[in-house]
């Protein structure tokens, strides 16, 4: 049919676009709606469905093992080397053997997952990991959810324009390059991670890696994994190439992804020491990470004259950059308060040259790392820089001799938040943070206040960052209370404020002060105390006073109540910034008390555990709705839990929901629930 053609046709030249050009032309969800249109129309044509057809991508089932492969030309290794005069030399080794017309290939080195696609007859049949060089794992159905991909080779033409079909269809070709993810779409893998509480990745190598092993191909789709080709296995029926960056070009006409574009051809070893250096700053603007780079002798003549050597190939090597470590001497030590509270040690270095970049600062994490390396102020430290995070400190090093001279200064923990001067406390003593739990506390203001207006707390419509960044760095608002006592003119002193935005905002800030007390107790922010803690203690208390005065001993014997939400609720009280603030608020006319008034409860008793994203819900929202109708929200799924609710990209907890068999609903189901 030609609808379903050309509908591929598009989505292929899209995704070409978006993941090897990374020039889209089109919005993520104009994207998604030709891929709906092509799933609608092959589920009314079955028969029509192509295995290169872009609904094919995530096709596969979960496998238990991947099956091993053996490749049919063995992946070799590369010589490697730090240092450029085993450059020299190795290029003195090649022009002996190849005195003239020599030409060198350099090209960045990608720090990924070494993987060999095959393509048979033009399609793509098998997709597998390098393993030990000579078997590999089968991992084919996370290959093909990898959209820089294509799942048929196809001429450049085609690609750009759609109306010409022509299929390279009698080409063997067995690709061989790097799967990884860029640094951009790594951070935000990980913060996906973070908020779904599941273990993060170390760095973007791991997160390929992790990614494209996972057994349920579902899974690998959503990682935004890439491909760039570097070599090949066995080739027959494509068009001739008779040097590497011809190789490249061919591939590139194909349809596949490479370096191409970063590589460059030079013909003396010089040069390509020049293009080392450079690389080793320029590494930083390019989106994904490399290690270093592979220089190659260009001609395939010439390659074959050089051969091989047992592991590898004699006609290529590659340059690892140097470490990104370096030494420098620790000025002193200060502490930053985070947004959560959380006091960080800093410490503040002579600047010092590392891997290309100029660093002054360097992550102690926490005070217990200070300990544990027995870093003092004056030191000699050895520091390393992984990817975009900041510098940290591996170790402190002796000096020669004398470990040190004696000026050397203890740091010494502080007391109190350096910000807010108020005394900063641990949650547990295991805990290694500390941190600083004044709401008032300026470093903390700004998110406690955004917390405390969101729709599960205050639910005051139109206070967000914007709006509160501006309040805040204004010295309009210096605590939550302060909000209540605005006037029109405050608001209209802040960006993109006019008179009508103004008004409505003051009137759901005073339509907020008659929320429930067990609002309020979760609007304030009280370490450990989420929204249904805050509900059990409105219910006991009924009044802020009667919690307030409450002792350990009465919260210890609430049952919901443990010993350590019990402690951050005392530490909270007892600081005297709070109390002010509850004046405050009372003198606003905020109600202080649990309105005991309870709606129909048709999810009486029944435990819900939700995974992945929903559409119409906040997670924190569809749990509250959830309480409110009696039931019981959780986080962790077990053979007691009634409902699983399973939005887009769910998580662990789905895989273990499956195992138990509990319940497991969609987003839509779980609406019908509520609606009973
Ligand atoms: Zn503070």
């Amino acid at each position: 049919m030609k609808n379903i053609d050309s509908l591929k046709k598009q989505i292929r030249h899209h995704d070409y676009l978006y993941y090897v050009l990374a020039q889209p032309e089109i919005s993520d969800t104009e994207y998604d709606k030709l891929m709906k249109q092509l799933e609608e129309l092959e589920k009314k044509n079955p028969e029509l469905i192509t295995p290169d057809s872009p609904t094919q991508r995530v096709s596969g089932q979960a496998v238990k093992d991947f099956k091993t492969v053996k490749h049919s030309v063995p992946m070799l290794s590369l010589d490697n080397t730090y240092s450029a005069d085993e450059i020299l030399e190795w290029g003195k080794r090649v022009k002996k053997s190849i005195p003239d017309d020599l030409e060198y290939t350099v090209e960045p080195k990608i720090d990924g997952v070494s993987c060999t696609l095959t393509y048979n007859k033009g399609l793509l049949t098998l997709g597998a990991t390098r393993g030990d060089g000579e078997n590999g794992e089968d991992i084919t159905l996370n290959i093909k959810t990898i959209r820089s991909i294509p799942l048929a080779l196809v001429s450049l033409r085609q690609l750009a324009d759609s109306s010409i079909v022509h299929r390279p269809s009698s080409i063997v070709l067995e690709v061989r390059g790097e799967v990884y993810i860029d640094k951009t779409d790594f951070q935000e893998l990980n913060k996906k991670l973070a908020s779904l509480s599941e273990k993060l990745f170390a760095n973007p190598r791991n997160a390929a890696a992790g990614s494209l092993r996972q057994k349920n191909p579902k899974i690998t789709g959503t990682r935004k994994l890439r491909f760039i080709v570097h070599s090949y296995g066995t080739i027959s029926g494509a068009e001739k190439f008779k040097t590497h960056s011809e190789f490249l070009k061919l591939c590139e006409k194909y349809g596949l992804p490479t370096t191409l574009k970063n590589t460059k051809t030079v013909n003396k070893i010089e040069k390509v020491l020049e293009l080392c250096k450079k690389w080793e700053t320029e590494r930083e603007k390019l989106p994904y990470e490399i290690d270093g780079l592979v220089i190659k002798v260009n001609r395939l003549d010439q390659q074959q004259k050089l051969g091989f050597t047992m592991k590898s190939p004699r006609w290529a090597i590659s340059y690892k950059f140097p470490a990104k470590q370096a030494t420098t001497k620790i000025k002193n030590i200060i502490v930053q308060v985070g947004r959560t509270g959380i006091l960080t040690p800093v410490a503040e270095l002579e600047p010092v040259e590392c891997a290309g970049v100029t660093i002054s600062r360097a992550t102690l994490h926490n005070f217990d790392e200070i300990q544990r390396l027995g870093v003092k102020i004056g030191d000699t430290v050895l520091i390393e820089r992984a990817g975009e995070v900041i510098p940290k400190i591996i170790k402190v090093i002796p000096l020669s001799g004398t470990k040190r001279t004696g000026t050397e200064k203890k740091f010494s923990i502080p007391d109190k938040c350096p910000v807010c001067k108020q005394p900063i406390v641990k949650e547990k003593e295991e805990e290694v943070a500390w941190r600083c739990i004044n709401t008032v506390c300026p470093a903390q203001l700004e998110r406690g206040l955004v917390h405390f207006a969101s729709r599960e707390a205050m639910d005051i419509e139109g206070l967000g960052d914007a709006a509160v960044e501006q309040l805040i760095s204004k010295k309009i608002v210096s605590d939550f209370a302060d909000i209540y006592y605005l006037k029109k003119d405050d608001f209209l002193k802040l960006e993109l404020f006019k008179e009508k935005k103004a008004q409505n905002l003051i009137t759901a800030i005073a339509n907020s002060k008659t929320r429930p007390l067990s609002r309020l107790l979760y609007a304030l922010g009280i370490r450990n105390v989420g929204e249904k803690a805050a509900i059990t203690l409105a219910e006991k208390f009924l009044t802020i006073d009667k919690l307030m005065d409450a002792t350990y001993e009465d919260l210890e014997k609430i049952f919901e109540i443990g010993p350590v939400m019990a402690d951050s609720i005392l530490k909270f009280f007892k600081l005297p910034a709070t109390g002010k603030l509850i004046e405050k608020l009372k003198k606003a006319g905020l109600n202080i008390k649990e309105n005991v008034k309870k709606g129909p409860q048709p999810l009486k008793d029944k435990t819900f555990v939700f995974t992945g994203e929903l559409k119409q819900f906040t997670r924190s929202g569809a749990e509250a709705k959830v309480r409110e109708l009696g039931g019981n929200p959780t986080s962790s799924v077990s053979k007691n839990t009634d409902f699983v609710v399973a939005g887009t990209s769910p998580g662990s907890k789905y895989e273990k929901a499956k195992k138990l068999g509990v319940k497991i609903i969609s987003e839509q189901e779980f609406i019908k629930l509520l609606l009973k």
